[in-house]
Formats: structure tokens, C-alpha cells, sequence
């Protein structure tokens, strides 16, 4: 069955325009429609709801005769849940992307979430105002609902909390995979193409058909190609966590030309990354799913030069405590020991971003009691790696960034 994208708009020629731009860009994977009425376009839509035939978009006019079109999308959406909502808006005298005459509005059905996207209309070309925006709604809808690359297979028990860890350690990294219930047709299927020991699952199938039985979140990142130890032995910045701050400081870190380690035990995104869809990162107008902001700024990082490794906590804590060994030296060696065991800022040090002319400068050094009282802890918890999110290791001093307060 085709998908559908619908236009619905009382201006015969503005309804043209959207409609055969369309078409001309999209006609051959979906059926472009188009309606002049509110009446004329629920019916096409209940038309395809009972048909079963799935709308991926509906573009619909702001100033739709009879019922306005945002109650109209909101009309649609109960009919398709997965549609994608695009107010039409036409373009004012101000030229602008956001008709500042309907800002109200667009402000108020933004703020409420009544609407995914708003298009204006009466551009020059639909490569500017009009592809860019349809395509992402098009590629959001296809990611959930069609055929995807897959690198991995796991057959396992539906309930079995190793399968729910397995498929969480994936879907948390932004890993493509299938599951299949091992009492499932599919599963069946798995087991016996791949000649499965069914007493050892779950098993999970790589892309290459190499199978790995109940696999460790090590050799599982090992089977995909992540380094979990580090390549080199020294590094300006190492960066305990990939949660959003961690993410930036390597971009940033990497792009400034330093050396770049990012540690990571669990996920690439952290919180962020479990996140479906994140409305207030600066830069995404229509939100964006935390994994792929994860992933973005992961490739970011890592095109910048940056070295990411999955490693569980214990191999963060040796890597800590050497370079707190170094920094506590060095820093006993040209300054007054500190007192105080708390983190605490060292008010003499320069307070300037990661960013800024490495590797003399960073945003504030622990004094190295404190250093060592985080790292001594037998398991670094998630306060105290927030407390320290990243680590610069110039040549002996290890400058930690993160959520310090600055004096
Ligand atoms: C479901 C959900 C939805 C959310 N939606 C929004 C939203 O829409 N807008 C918004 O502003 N905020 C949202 N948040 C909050 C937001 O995700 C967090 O504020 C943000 O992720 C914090 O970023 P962070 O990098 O400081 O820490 P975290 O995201 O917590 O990342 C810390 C990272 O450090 C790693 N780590 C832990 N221990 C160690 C160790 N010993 N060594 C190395 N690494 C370690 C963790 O595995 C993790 O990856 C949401 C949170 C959740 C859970």
C-alpha cells in the first residue's frame, strides 16, 4: 500500500504549488492528494483509514475555511496517530521563515504541541523552504515503520531480563537490531539458520553470521568495531561520560585540535539518549529523538578527531587514578597541599572554557585531595562523574570541566 502525503488547502493555486512540488520530489514512493475543504480532506483520510492505507503527512492550510487548520490536523492525527502535521503558513510582507503576523499563533500550537512543523508558502524554490522539512518527517515515519538496516539479530525469551538488557544496550546506542521471541515463528526460523544452541540464549547474530551466546556489553562493542582501550597513552582531554556534556566537551575539545578520549560504560547520549523526543535543544525547531542527537554529535566528535571507548566503570576508575596520581604530584610539587577534602575549586587557577588555547588553560583544577577522594571511591558514582565530566590531562595537571560551580 502506498503511503499517503495530503495537502489540504482552500487556495487553488497555493495548493497547486504544494501539490506538484510534491509530487515532482516524492511521486514515486507515495501518493500525493490534495483537498480544497476541511469536509473534502476527512474524508479522504477516513477513506484511507478504513482502507488501512497510511498517511505519513498531512499539510494543511492555517486559515482553512469552516474549521481552521490546526483543529483540522488535529482531527487527522486521531484518525492517523503517526502522521506528521505541517501547518501551511503563508509567507508576510517581513519575508521571514516565521510570519511574524501569525507569531501568536505559531507560538501558542508550537507550546501546546498541535502541530510538528510549519512550512511556509509562496518561496522561489522547494529545495529551500519546502523538501528539506518534508523530507525529515518522511525519514522519521520510514525509521519506525519500514524495513531498516539490521547489524544485529537477538533470539532470546521475550521476558528474560538478559534479553531486555541486550536490546536496551543497543537501542540506548543507536544500534540497529531485531529481536525475535525464540517461540516465535521468527525466532524458530533464527535457530535453526544459524544451527543456535537454544540452552544458551539469548544469542545474538551479527550481520556477518558470527553468533554470540548472552555476550557482555564488552565483547558485544568489540563484535561491532568499538574500541574498549584506549590507542594512545596520553591525551589533552579524557571525557568520563558521552551524556550531552560530555558529547559537547568532546566536539569542542576535538575540534580545538586536543587529543580527545571519551569514556563511556553504558550509552552513547546518556539520559538524553532515552529520551523519544527532545523539544529544547537549541538548533532543532521541530525537536529532535535523543538518540540522534546522540548520534550526531557523536559523529561530530569523532570526524573531529575524537576517540570514544566503551569500557565498564572499573577500567574508568584505573584511568582516573592515574591521571589523578600525576596531577596530585605535580600539583603537591608547585603548590600548597589543600586542606579541604571536599571538590572545591582552586580560586587561583584561570576560569576559561575547554575550548580556549590548550594546554595551558581549562575551566578550574580539584585540588588534588579532593582528586584523589573521587577517585578513591570504590565505584564512581553518577554525582561524582557529573562533578567531573571532564578531564583535561595536558602534561601533568588534570583540570576537570564540568558542573563545578565557578567562583
Ligand atoms: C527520558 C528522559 C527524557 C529527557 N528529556 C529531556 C528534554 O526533553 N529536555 C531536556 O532539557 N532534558 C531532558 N532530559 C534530561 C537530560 O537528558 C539530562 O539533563 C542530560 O542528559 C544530562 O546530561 P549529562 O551529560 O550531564 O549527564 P548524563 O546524560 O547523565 O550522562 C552521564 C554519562 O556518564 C556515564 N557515566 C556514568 N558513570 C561513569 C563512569 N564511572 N565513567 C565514565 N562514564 C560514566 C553515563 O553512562 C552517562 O552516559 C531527559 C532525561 C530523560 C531520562
Amino acid at each position: 500500500m502506498t503511503p499517503v502525503l495530503l495537502v489540504v488547502d482552500a487556495d487553488a493555486q497555493a495548493r497547486a504549488e504544494t501539490e506538484s512540488a510534491l509530487a515532482r520530489r516524492f511521486g514515486s514512493d507515495y501518493s500525493v492528494l490534495s483537498a480544497d475543504s476541511v469536509s473534502a480532506g476527512l474524508a479522504t483520510l477516513e477513506r484511507l483509514a478504513r482502507a488501512g492505507t497510511p498517511v505519513v503527512l498531512v499539510a494543511a492550510d492555517l486559515h482553512l475555511p469552516d474549521m481552521g487548520g490546526v483543529d483540522f490536523l488535529e482531527r487527522a492525527h486521531q484518525l492517523h496517530r503517526d502522521t506528521s502535521r505541517v501547518l501551511l503558513v503563508t509567507m508576510d510582507r517581513h519575508g521571514t521563515r516565521i510570519p511574524f503576523t501569525e507569531l501568536a499563533t505559531l507560538q501558542r500550537v508550537t507550546a501546546l504541541g498541535l502541530i510538528d512543523m510549519v512550512v511556509v508558502k509562496g518561496w522561489v524554490t522547494p529545495e529551500e523552504w519546502l523538501y528539506p522539512q518534508v523530507q525529515e518527517a518522511l525519514t522519521a515515519w520510514t525509521l519506525a515503520h519500514g524495513p531498516r538496516h539490521v547489524v544485529y539479530r537477538i533470539v532470546g525469551d521475550q521476558w528474560a531480563p538478559r534479553s531486555h538488557q541486550l536490546r536496551d544496550l543497543l537501542s540506548r546506542n543507536g544500534v540497529p537490531f531485531e529481536f525475535a521471541a525464540a517461540d516465535s515463528d521468527r525466532g524458530r526460523q533464527l535457530l535453526r539458520d544459524f544451527r543456535i544452541d537454544a540452552g544458551r540464549l539469548p544469542a545474538v547474530i551479527h550481520s556477518s553470521g558470527r553468533v554470540l551466546y548472552d555476550p557482555a556489553p564488552a565483547d558485544l562493542a568489540a563484535s561491532h568495531g568499538i574500541a574498549t582501550r584506549p590507542s594512545q597513552p596520553v591525551y589533552d582531554l579524557a571525557v568520563l561520560g558521552a551524556g550531552p556534556a560530555g558529547l559537547a566537551a568532546a566536539v569542542y575539545g576535538a575540534s580545538e585540535g586536543l587529543r580527545t578520549l571519551v569514556i563511556e560504560p553504558k550509552a552513547i547520549g546518556g539520559q538524553a539518549g532515552t529520551s523519544s523526543m527532545i523539544r529544547n535543544y537549541p538548533g532543532f525547531t521541530r525537536g529532535v529523538a535523543g538518540a540522534e542527537l546522540a548520534h550526531r554529535a557523536w559523529e561530530q566528535a569523532v570526524l573531529f578527531g575524537a576517540e570514544f571507548i566503551f569500557t565498564p566503570p572499573s577500567i574508568v576508575r584505573a584511568t582516573t587514578l592515574l591521571s589523578a596520581a600525576t596531577a596530585a604530584e605535580t600539583y603537591m610539587a608547585t603548590r600548597k597541599p589543600a586542606n579541604s577534602c571536599s571538590p572545591s575549586l582552586d580560586s587561583t587557577a584561570p576560569s576559561n572554557a575547554v575550548a580556549m588555547s590548550p594546554p595551558v588553560r581549562a575551566t578550574a583544577l580539584l585540588k588534588p585531595d579532593a582528586i584523589a577522594t573521587c577517585c578513591s571511591s570504590t565505584e564512581p558514582s553518577t554525582d561524582e562523574v557529573r562533578g567531573a565530566t571532564a578531564m583535561v590531562i595536558p602534561s601533568a595537571i588534570t583540570r576537570i570541566i564540568g558542573n563545578i560551580p565557578v567562583q
